[in-house]
């Protein structure tokens, strides 16, 4: 036999960056490391399992699937070996030298510095084997790939750098050798290993081994927990169970757990968790969805097995209704997906239905998911009507969250529409002056503050016939439905009006399209709005955050309340001809705070301030 060369490899420098940071800013709650390398080996076991349902030839080469945890106190070396379907030199360089899933920059920047949030995030963004370094000086990988020629040799000591190097005497299979820190020399104990196992990976299927001294032990109960009966289930089991499968901390906010029988089959143990995952939003993010069939792992990136607005949803789906060599081509097509996805689809949203009763209890829910539920009201789907009765918004009527059917039990008789205003954040709107005719006349306004906002109410036509409209195109309603008390006082002419709109559109010139009187505003001079058809202050301003070039800037028209004091002042003086230069001085300060009021800059900040000052001088 000739001796083989060894080759030293760089890590990708974004490996390097998440190796320091599991070595030296995570070392509370390492456990989890042999979670993660447990569950790469049932992995391995899964995937074997699969290749020989399509390549029966290969099964002489492997040996009876099972997962040995072996502790070697003399050395100070814990070994973890599976008999699955091991790793060629390229799998060794691209899986245990990068970083697999994309994402693993915003994983570095989601780092938060507090190490309960940021030991969150390893399962979550896929670095799960680098956690050995939690634990271990140097890891050593013996591994060989179903059906290769030889096998090869990992090792590091989780700087920058690992060797590989070619073994041909090997067995198929992968065995991960850590040499633990003096600090962690624990998870060489026996009692240790064996509560961890119960803890973290109990139900895995195959066979977990305690090796000690030649003694052998199984140590899991390998029963897949969602083919229990209900009732043989603890709390604390659901949770370790859900932990497990979501690589998640938090416990579930909603366990849904049934036996599907009649035209289609299939065992359902979901989850909702408690908190958002960090890679919610991004795009190449695989569901959280687990199939198995009869009991056996079949893949957990099923395109299209839930609705995108149902992302956040993890757990198994078990079924007897496909054969088990199913190829990814015809999970793509088949329409057993299609049924199991409209059965789980219904139960979640009938149970959402139920948990919805509890107010408190549900805002823990919308508070995290919302964000991402709210797009079923835009996304192509046939429950859109559950969908909408589910979801929740601010609005002027109270400070709890409330439903559309709660918006339209509080309609005025007279009213026909919903009115929405949007916005960066609730208090900002609440005292938007555009708001005020609406709570004079006890019109509620729904208070859209997330970006998808903008969307939906563009697409999502009408709820129970009523139509959305923005409360900066609201007409008729207002002038339909009289004010409570009816306002009073002194109003501006006909004459007084065409002046004060000529003026104010000579004063500001191009900066506005259009001055008109309105009924909207009660307590408030001007108020900006956006003509019908033009992109919305708020849309504007979030299109800009994301980098997206605005071609025509949107429409603005300035509308004036007739009544109001400072407006008839301001007209009294125009139609006397007296202090032009005051009164247009007067005009821009309006401009400017109502600009600033809604969160745009204005033009010229100092002359703003100078102008100000003036009126404050001349005020004292
Ligand atoms: P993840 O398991 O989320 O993909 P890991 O960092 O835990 O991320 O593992 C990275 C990859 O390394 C796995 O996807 C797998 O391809 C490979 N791998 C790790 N451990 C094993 C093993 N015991 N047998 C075969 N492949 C493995
Ligand atoms: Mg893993």
């Amino acid at each position: 036999m000739t001796e083989k060369k060894e080759e030293k490899v760089e890590f990708k420098a974004e490996v390097s960056k998440v190796l320091d940071i599991v070595i030296h800013s995570l070392y509370s709650n390492t456990e989890v490391f042999l979670r993660e390398l447990v569950s790469n080996a049932s992995d391995a076991c899964d995937k074997l399992r699969y290749a020989l349902l399509i390549h029966p030839e290969l099964a002489p080469e492997t040996e009876p699937t099972k997962i040995t945890i072996e502790p070697n106190a003399k050395n100070g070396t814990l070994t973890i070996t599976d008999t699955g379907i091991g790793m060629t030199k390229e799998d060794l360089i691209n899986h245990l030298g990068t970083i697999a899933r994309s994402g693993s920059a915003e994983f570095i920047s989601a780092l938060t510095g507090d190490k309960q949030k940021d030991m969150a995030l390893i399962g979550q963004f896929g670095v799960g084997f680098y956690a050995a370094f939690m634990v271990a000086d140097k890891v050593t990988v013996y591994t060989r790939k179903v059906g290769a020629n030889s096998g090869y040799v990992w090792e590091s000591e989780g700087a920058d750098s690992f060797t590989i190097k070619e073994d041909e005497t090997l067995p198929v299979g992968t065995s991960v050798v850590l040499h633990l820190k003096p600090e962690a020399k624990e998870y060489l104990e026996p009692v240790r290993l064996r509560y961890l196992v119960r803890q973290y990976s109990d139900h895995i299927e195959w066979p977990i081994i305690l090796k000690n001294e030649d003694k052998t032990e199984t140590i899991n109960s390998s029963s897949a927990l969602w083919a229990k009966p209900k009732t043989d289930i603890s709390p604390k089991q659901y949770k370790d169970f859900y932990q497990t499968v979501s690589h998640a901390f938090d416990d579930p906010w909603m366990t849904l757990h049934y036996k599907a029988e009649g035209i289609i089959n299939y065992t359902a143990l979901m989850f909702i968790p408690t908190k958002q995952p960090f890679n919610l939003f991004q795009p190449d993010r695989k569901s959280g969805i687990q199939l198995y069939v009869n009991r056996v792992f079949i893949s957990d990136d099923i395109k299209g097995i839930m609705p995108n607005y149902l992302r956040f949803v993890t757990g198994v789906i078990d079924t007897n209704d496909l054969p088990l060599n199913v190829s990814r081509e015809m999970l793509q097509k088949t329409p057993v997906i299609a049924k199991i996805k409209k059965g789980i689809v219904k139960r979640i949203l009938s149970e959402l239905k139920k948990r919805s009763e509890d107010k408190t209890d549900y805002l823990k829910f919308w508070e995290s998911f919302g964000i991402v539920f709210k797009e079923g009201l835009y996304e192509p789907i046939d429950e859109r009507e559950e969908v909408a009765e589910l979801c929740r918004f601010h609005s002027t009527l109270n400070d709890d969250i409330i439903g559309f059917a709660d918006y339209v039990n509080a309609m005025r008789p007279e009213q026909e529409h919903i009115y929405y205003l949007s916005g960066k954040d609730v208090n900002t709107l609440k005292n938007n002056p555009q708001l005020e005719g609406f709570i004079a006349r006890k019109i509620p306004v729904l208070l859209l503050t997330d970006p998808i906002d903008e969307f939906w109410v563009q697409t999502y036509q009408d709820y129970k016939g009523k139509t959305f409209v923005s409360v900066m195109h609201a007409k008729q309603d207002l002038e339909k439905i009289a004010l409570d008390a009816k306002q009073d006082g002194d109003v501006l002419s006909e004459k007084q009006s065409k002046a004060i709109t000529e003026r104010i559109k000579k004063v500001l010139g191009d900066k506005v399209n259009d001055v008109q009187l309105t009924e909207r505003l009660t307590k408030s001079p001007i108020a900006l709005i956006t003509p019908e058809g033009q992109m919305s202050l708020h849309l504007e301003q979030l299109m800009k955050a994301h980098g997206q070039q605005i071609a025509m800037k949107s429409e603005r028209v300035v509308e004036i309340n007739p009544r109001h004091p400072l407006i008839l002042k301001l007209a009294d003086l125009i139609e006397r001809k007296e202090a032009e230069d005051k009164v247009n001085d007067a005009i821009w300060v309006l401009y400017d705070q109502t600009l600033i009021a809604e969160g745009e800059p204005i033009s010229d900040p100092a002359l703003f301030t100078k102008r100000l000052s003036g009126f404050i001088l001349s005020g004292l």
